[in-house]
């Protein structure tokens, strides 16, 4: 569970992979919400994506990403 993720993972393997989506989890107020990453350029890393990131709740730009993969959701079938 406490694996550190790749940072060289880019949004074309997480698009590859189904996952249109990453988990972003604020360390200050540990707000949890989803970001889209099918509309960013396929060759942007994880590593980059989390610089690009910033909690919409206190504005904290210390933020983790995972990829959302697709067993996380419930919704499909
Ligand atoms: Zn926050």
């Amino acid at each position: 569970m406490a694996e550190p993720i790749s940072a060289l993972i880019t949004v074309g393997d997480m698009l590859v992979a189904g996952a249109e989506e990453v988990s972003a989890a604020c360390w200050k107020c540990n707000h949890h919400w989803r970001v889209p990453v099918s509309v960013l350029p396929q060759e942007t890393t994880l590593a980059t994506l989390q610089s690009l990131v910033k909690c919409p709740t206190c504005g904290n730009d210390s933020v983790a990403v995972e990829p959302a993969w697709p067993r996380d959701e419930a919704t499909l079938q």
